[in-house]
């Protein structure tokens, strides 16, 4: 219990020299969220000791997610330090800079899975690829880039996983799986990789 001395009931009153217990408590005492940050930072650092880890992932999995802040990676997948490798982006998209992240993680740091990671409720189902044309309107370029927004989010996943399989960069493309994660429960589903696309009706 590090925290026991803070005995004030009302979480703002908490001084700056005890750890904020909540994000929303921490920012009400002034500073940035940077700063917050790095005050963190030094608690981690005080009580951090050396792994003695290299950089191979203990796990050999390079796990693809959304860049959403409701999913806790680790702690939904029970994986402590060192264990995996984590791309995320918005989207959890296999974009071709994703290709590279995994092409490295699989060449030369050894994993030999992949697993995605797309979750309900994600934001890229709330805008289409006009945010692009919206984008030019505004500030007078194109990105170059693809939105890679969704509105079917299994479908989002059996994509990204025929992306993986066939790269050719890759080493490894037969242990590939894809989840949705449900944001409310917690739970992963996996998908089908064969399963089509639902006829509409
Ligand atoms: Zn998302």
């Amino acid at each position: 219990m590090p925290h026991a001395t803070v005995t004030s009931t009302v979480l703002g009153m908490t001084t700056s020299a005890s750890l904020p217990t909540g994000s929303e408590a921490a920012i009400s005492t002034g500073g940035s969220v940077t700063d917050r940050l790095v005050e963190a930072n030094e608690q981690y650092a005080a009580a951090f000791t050396d792994p003695g880890m290299d950089a191979r992932p203990v796990l050999h999995v390079a796990v693809v997610a959304c860049m959403d802040a409701r999913l806790d990676l680790h702690a939904a997948l029970g994986l402590e330090l060192g264990d995996c490798h984590t791309i995320r982006n918005a989207g959890g998209v296999v974009t071709d800079d994703v290709i590279r992240s995994l092409t490295i993680s699989q060449r030369k740091l050894g994993t030999r899975s992949v697993v995605l990671i797309h979750h309900t409720g994600c934001g890229l189902e709330a805008i289409t690829e006009d945010f692009r044309t919206d984008l030019e309107m505004e500030v007078g370029q194109r990105p170059a880039w693809a939105v890679e927004s969704f509105r079917d989010v299994d479908q989002d996943v059996r994509q990204s996983m025929q992306r993986v399989r066939t790269s050719p960069f890759l080493l490894h493309t037969d242990d590939v799986r894809g989840f949705v994660f449900d944001v409310r429960t917690g739970l992963l589903r996996e998908i089908d990789p064969a399963q089509p696309p639902v006829e509409p009706s």
